[in-house]
């Protein structure tokens, strides 16, 4: 039995726990309803929901809907979708706007501890009066309003009798401290916005700093976790909780992911689909988790990407390689294996008796036995893939050649004698003859040959749709590759190419949602665009990375 290694995380839970600090594991995934979610959520997810079952505790989802002009009900509900398919359940389901009415109430009190004032300050003002990191920032002239007439305005504020950007409420902290977010943030703003959930209840929206932390204090979080940009906002997490003194839930930072050759902010991911760059939020180029989900990702494979690129301090970039490998590890247990021909050439066994077909078995699986077989039809008029023949060929090329032999999955060992062209000299057809005491399984004959390939009977093979999906950009980075450019430079201009694969009839009526592997070539999914009896496979990933290590 080898101790169990903790993260940095679990370390900070168990010690608090030890402590005493909180009797249980309380966490929450607080997604603001302003898109879809993506790869980098579903990290979060994984953690937070992870953590709350590992000790026993619970895990909220919480939308963080305090910013009515961005957020559409259309997010909640793709949000909570995206949840449920990745295989978790939250324990409660809350929103920051059903506290609007508290945090409005605490922010009273701040005023009346007289640790909150309203502001007359401009946006511009506020940011000039704020200074920099290198620059002290100067008290606003309106800090020392009096408690009265800070109760007075922040009401009238509220009573909506004043224009968008005309006050604010602030907290009164410290202009002087080095951390800029304790120089007398914002907790409030004017906005005369309809709100998804309120209506037109409120004309002032409270800022994520003022709503987060009090939330999560609401729903009595114990461990508030979140990525690192925030970890300079702990100190004002802190310091309104304990003005406030209120639950006080402990903020812990991890890394947020990033992936090469992708984009993960939801402000660039919207870009490609309102400027029509992908064909909505779950093209399967996206990082998003309907993307991903109609790439034909599994809900197993998200996870134990999760799990295993582990929670880290400091910001990196995964490579996608290691999200390529978990749907690759993953499929390789679960998907049947099928027949498919890519790039179709003819192939004519001249030794075939006219007209006959043979069931050939195959195994669905070989990674899973349960899986058991089926059968595929074989006839004397084939198809192969054109990178399965040369016409001359070095001495180590091991698939089939002109005066060359390979076995066919399933059927027999065959011999090429000859191939016919068109007027240009391009092959159209290849002329063989088949052994008959070669059958796979057979044991009539000791001939071995060193190649196998994949094959369709001619007369029994469907057309099918392939999309052939490659990396969105370019680049690792697209995010920093130019720093004058923008991101869109780097669009793979490449990264859906459509086709018609040949393949074996079983593949034709395979429900939507499938996810097969096309032998000796990828793994495909089978896309909700597929119609009865003409589907449209998405080819996941590739069986091996072609791109080299
Ligand atoms: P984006 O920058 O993509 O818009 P966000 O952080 O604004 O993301 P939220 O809806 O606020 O999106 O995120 C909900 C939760 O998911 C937050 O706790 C956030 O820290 C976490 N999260 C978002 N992106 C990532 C990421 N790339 N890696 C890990 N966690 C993330
Ligand atoms: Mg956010
Ligand atoms: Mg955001």
């Amino acid at each position: 039995n080898t101790p169990e290694k903790l993260n940095f995380i679990e370390v900070a839970i168990q010690q608090d726990l030890a402590a005493g600090r909180f009797s249980g594991v309380q966490t929450r995934f607080p997604p603001e309803p302003n898109g879809y979610l993506h790869i980098g959520h579903a990290k979060s997810i994984c953690l937070n929901f992870s953590l709350a079952q590992k000790y026993g505790g619970s895990c909220n989802l919480r939308f963080d809907d305090t910013n009515p002009s961005k957020e559409e009900t259309e997010y909640v509900d793709s949000i909570q979708d995206d949840i449920r398919w990745l295989g978790f359940q939250w324990d409660n389901l809350h929103y920051a706007s059903d506290y609007f009415q508290q945090l409005y109430d605490w922010a009273v009190q701040l005023i009346k501890d007289g640790k909150a004032y309203v502001c007359d300050l401009n946006s511009e003002d506020t940011r000039q009066y704020r200074g920099s990191v290198t620059e002290a920032g100067r008290n606003s002239p309106y800090r020392d309003r009096s408690v009265e007439e800070n109760l007075d305005l922040f009401a009238r504020m509220r009573d909506g009798e004043f224009a968008d950007g005309a006050k604010t409420l602030r907290a009164k902290i410290d202009m002087a401290s080095p951390n800029l977010n304790l120089r007398d943030p914002v907790m409030y703003r004017i906005m005369h916005t309809h709100h998804h959930r309120t209506g037109d209840q409120w004309c002032i929206y409270p800022m994520y700093d003022w709503a987060h932390g009090q939330s999560d204090s609401l729903e009595k979080i114990s461990f508030s976790i979140c990525t690192l940009e925030f970890e300079n906002h702990r100190p004002l997490y802190d310091w309104f909780c304990k003005s406030l003194q209120i639950h006080h839930p402990r903020q812990i930072e991890f890394a947020r992911l990033n992936m090469t050759y992708t984009v993960m902010s939801k402000r660039k991911l919207l870009q490609l689909v309102s400027d029509g760059h992908v064909n909505g939020w779950d093209d399967p180029r996206l990082p998003t988790i309907v993307g991903l989900r109609r790439r034909g990702y599994t809900p197993e494979s998200i996870r134990a990407f999760c799990d295993d690129i582990g929670v880290a301090k400091f910001n990196s970039t995964i490579d996608v390689i290691k999200l390529e490998n978990a749907i690759r590890t993953h499929l390789n247990q679960v998907a049947q294996r099928r027949m498919a021909v890519m790039d179709p050439i003819k192939l004519t066994l001249t030794n075939w008796p006219a007209g006959k077909v043979e069931m050939m078995q195959a195994v669905n699986n070989p990674e899973d036995p349960a899986a058991g077989t089926r059968e595929v039809p074989f006839s004397g008029s084939l198809y192969i893939d054109r990178e399965d023949f040369r016409e001359e060929a070095p001495r180590k090329y091991f698939r089939l050649k002109k005066g060359g032999a390979v076995r066919l999955r399933y059927a027999y060992i065959i011999d090429c004698h000859d191939v016919v062209k068109d007027d240009d000299g391009n092959i159209t057809e290849i002329l063989c003859t088949y052994d008959a005491d070669t059958h796979s399984g057979g044991g009539g004959s000791t001939r071995k040959c060193k190649g196998t390939i994949h094959w369709v009977s001619a007369e029994h093979a469907g057309d099918v749709e392939v999309r052939l999906y490659d990396r969105l950009f370019t680049v690792e980075k697209p995010d920093v590759a130019s720093s004058e450019g923008s991101f869109l430079d780097y669009l793979n201009p490449d990264s859906l190419q459509t086709t018609t694969a040949k393949v074996e009839p079983s593949l034709l009526d395979l429900p939507v949602g499938s996810n097969v592997q096309f032998e000796r070539t990828g793994y495909f999914y089978v896309d909700p665009d597929s119609q009865p009896g003409q589907p449209v496979f998405n080819r996941t990933v590739a069986l091996r990375d072609s791109w080299g290590k």
